[in-house]
């Protein structure tokens, strides 16, 4: 069978690289490079952990993905994930929960109390009194670098043909084809959309209704010692207001610093550079977080944007047709997760039923055929 996937990010080249290893054909297209630095994937880095609190199904998944990204570095031979582990600043009760959830899932966590932190991390300033959990099945994923890998195994595949700077501007979906600005239209046996934030402008208008844009802002760091750093995991829950993140300056990475309030809800993707407003909202931020932070670490900043589904905050997948689907990604999650994802993505554009993930949204697609929802 032959599939043309919209979109260039890390779910389109995963879902390709399946149907390709399954044995069968992709015309990918993107409206710019492959990869395209605008786009939500092309990063630095992602962080991948296993904590979902309440939820061991998801968590359970967190780990398989885990072990997926392994696999695809031995298949890519490519080094695309630093397993550094993750910390997660919990409130006291949900301590204990959350080390025996992830224990049960198949990950290793264990509590570090505030003096085990001040010891192991003393490049950080932990909220003063909170303890923290640290699982080892996690880490960070070199984005850019997987993007690059995937693209590069798929350049040299006789069955996938690559067409950077190829808008699509409409999916007809009961003849799985899609229509290119330049004119042409692309047939096929299924079609998946993964277009990222852009998705709205492909997906039937209730569809597009359901889902908000956000924007969010990075900073980047050369951090003085990087040795202190060289062992760290990333770290989520900091700061005063618990929303702050980092991650570590691995394999030769900046240290990437952010938080849940440099996050904004926008109408539209635009350029990708951060207001100065954001960026020192940032430095503020961080300036508690990192004792001896100095403005003249940052070497650079970026505005990423994100789709979510408003009803859930999580992505969307649609069926909308009998092959065809769309897969609006979110922000938070849909990085790690890609490996299962494209499997599950996979496995439906060819016929077959997909091996239940534990991810909800995934495993049960909202129904879109012929503007029936
Ligand atoms: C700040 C931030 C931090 C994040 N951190 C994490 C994290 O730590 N862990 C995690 O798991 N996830 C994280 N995410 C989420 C994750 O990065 C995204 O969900 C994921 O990368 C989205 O991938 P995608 O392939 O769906 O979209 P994209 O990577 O955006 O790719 C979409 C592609 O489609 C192309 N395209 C769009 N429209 C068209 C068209 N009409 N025709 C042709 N091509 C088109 C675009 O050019 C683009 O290349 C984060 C997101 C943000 C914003």
């Amino acid at each position: 069978m032959r599939f043309v996937i919209v979109g260039g990010g890390v779910i389109a080249l995963l879902t390709a690289v399946n149907c390709i290893s399954a044995g069968h054909a992709v015309v990918l297209v993107d409206q710019a490079g492959i990869p395209f630095s605008g786009a939500t994937s092309f990063d630095r880095h992602r962080v991948t952990r296993a904590l979902h609190l309440n939820d061991p199904a998801v968590t359970r998944a967190a780990v398989d993905a885990h072990y997926r990204w392994i696999v695809l570095q031995d298949m890519l031979s490519t080094r695309i994930y630093e397993q550094v582990g993750a910390l997660s600043v919990l409130p006291r009760e949900k301590l204990s929960p959350a080390e025996t959830m992830l224990a049960e899932c198949g990950s290793q966590a264990r509590v570090l109390d505030p003096d085990d932190l001040a010891a192991a991390f003393p490049q950080v300033e932990f909220p003063a009194g909170e303890s923290a959990v640290f699982e080892s099945h996690a880490g960070v994923l070199l984005a850019d670098r997987i993007l690059a890998a995937c693209a590069g195994w798929l350049r040299w595949h006789a069955h996938a043909d690559l067409h950077p700077h190829r808008r699509a501007v409409e999916i007809d979906v009961d003849g799985a084809a899609v229509r290119l600005a330049d004119g042409e239209t692309l047939r096929a046996d299924g079609v998946l959309l993964a277009a990222g934030p852009w998705s709205r402008s492909l997906l039937p208008a209730e569809l597009a209704a359901e889902l908000v844009l956000y924007r969010q802002s990075m900073l980047y760091c050369e951090v003085p010692d990087r040795a202190a750093w060289a062992e760290t995991p990333p770290m989520l829950s900091l700061g005063k207001d618990g929303g702050a993140w980092l991650v570590p300056p691995v394999a030769g990475t900046p240290l990437k610093l952010s938080a849940a309030s440099a996050c904004r809800q926008v109408d539209e993707v635009t350029d990708n550079s951060t207001p100065a407003r954001w960026r020192d909202h940032l430095l503020d931020a961080f300036s508690t977080v990192i004792p001896g932070f100095r403005t003249d670490w940052l070497t650079d900043t970026r505005d990423c944007y994100y789709l979510a589904r408003s009803s859930t905050q999580g992505p969307m997948l649609a069926a909308l047709g009998e092959r065809v689907f769309s897969y609006a990604a979110c922000g938070g999650s849909s990085f790690k997760f890609a490996p299962l994802i494209a499997e599950s993505l996979a496995a439906r554009l060819t016929g077959n039923v997909p091996t239940p993930t534990g991810i909800g949204h995934l495993d049960r697609p909202m129904q879109f055929m012929r503007g029936v929802s």
